[in-house]
């Protein structure tokens, strides 16, 4: 296919949290005038929360979508070349890598970008490729971020941000003398349920079956904590309330019961947002990017033995592919902050950096 007359950006940022704008601002002070694509609605899921208290530097708090705004327009001021369009393939065999923005006939994107599985992702791969990519790039930087797995559940979406959230970190300290439910049963209930206890008068926690899933050592946090209360072989079925979280229904050994409270924590997992770079990349179960800052048990194992060196260990935040990188809730499957995503943004960008210099 014929690509010479295609752009070709020294740079090209995918994903628009604070991940994406922070390796913006950092790329294009550098002069090195970076294309992000920002999807449809960019800004990522600080769009959808409401105060945020935990950034630094907002010392009476700052609402979610007001920070986001905030930073695309200070990539802007350096020259950041912002496209509203979601990636929908990209090619990283060779360099510069291939990137596309278009679609299979028909296909909305937003259905595309947040309904489409897996495998209608790599299904629709090869036809997208049959047009002329988008753009070009020297090197990539992926923040595409993670997104809270939903139960979908009535109420879920109503009440979210109002009673309802995915980040006991991030939200723990607006439930203070509160009654709290956690749904899940791995690392990120127990971590979840345990934070909460520092607020909250009474921690419950929702779990699908007779055991948990998480480490030893978490559970056991868990388990001879007082404040906590767990709710085995138990489902959420409803929220409920006026404006904000009141109720909650569960299912029970079998039974619906209801009880009052006003905080529902969803601890069932994230779905990193990576379907497109599947097979290109080297990403690990759980579905993360893999590079040398991975924290998933296996992510960081993968770093060890299967990133290849080339000289390149100066790169911490390169991926499998040479001039790839990654940051944020995509490939962090630990901290999971505004903060320490913009951090992560800003180490690719330093990182993309020195490696085109070189
Ligand atoms: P996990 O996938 O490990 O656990 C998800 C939990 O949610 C499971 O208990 C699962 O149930 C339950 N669940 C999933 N879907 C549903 C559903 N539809 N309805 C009800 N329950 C559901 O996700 P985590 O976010 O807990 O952890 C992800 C990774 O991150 C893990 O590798 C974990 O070790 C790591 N992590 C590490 C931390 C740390 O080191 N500090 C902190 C948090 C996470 P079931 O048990 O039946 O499968």
């Amino acid at each position: 296919m014929e690509t010479a007359k295609l752009a070709t950006a020294k740079v090209v940022i995918i994903g628009s949290g604070p991940a994406g704008y922070s390796a913006a601002i950092y790329t294009s002070r550098a002069k090195l005038e970076p294309v992000l694509f920002g999807g449809l609605k960019s800004g990522g899921q600080l769009m959808n929360t409401t105060q945020v208290e935990n950034y630094a530097g907002f010392s009476d708090g700052i609402m979610g979508p007001d920070l986001m705004m905030g930073m695309r327009k200070q990539a802007e001021k350096f020259g950041t070349v912002i496209k509203d369009q979601y990636v929908t393939a990209v090619d990283l065999s060779a360099r510069p890598f291939r990137i596309w923005t278009n679609l299979p006939n028909g296909q909305d994107p937003e259905d595309f970008a947040n309904k489409a599985t897996p495998e209608e992702i790599t299904a629709s791969q090869e036809t997208i490729k049959q047009n002329e990519p988008a753009i070009l790039a020297e090197s990539l930087i992926i923040t595409t971020g993670a997104a809270p797995i939903l139960l979908n559940v009535p109420g879920e979406h109503e009440f979210f941000a109002r009673g309802v959230s995915a980040c006991a970190v991030c939200d723990a300290a607006f439930f203070k003398e509160k009654i709290v439910y956690v749904i899940g049963g791995g690392d990120s209930a127990m971590e979840d349920a345990t934070a909460l206890t520092k607020f909250a008068t009474e921690v419950h926690i929702v779990h699908r079956r007779d055991k948990f899933k998480a480490s030893k050592v978490m559970v056991e946090r868990v388990m001879n904590n007082p404040k906590i209360k767990v709710h085995w072989n138990s489902s959420l079925k409803e929220i409920l309330g006026n404006k904000v979280v009141e109720k909650i229904k569960l299912i029970e050994n079998g039974e619906d019961v209801e009880y009052p409270t006003q905080g529902v924590f969803l601890a069932i997992g994230h779905k990193p947002m990576n379907d497109i770079f599947k097979g290109q990349l080297l990403i690990d179960d759980h579905g993360y990017v893999v590079t040398r800052q991975s924290a998933t048990a296996q992510g960081v194992e993968l770093a060890k033995t299967s990133l290849s060196e080339k000289g390149l260990v100066q790169f911490p935040s390169m991926t499998s592919v040479e001039g790839v990188f990654a940051a944020g809730d995509g490939v962090d499957v630990r901290y999971k902050q505004a903060i320490t995503a913009a951090g992560q943004g800003c180490a690719a960008s330093l990182d993309a950096e020195r490696w085109l210099e070189r």
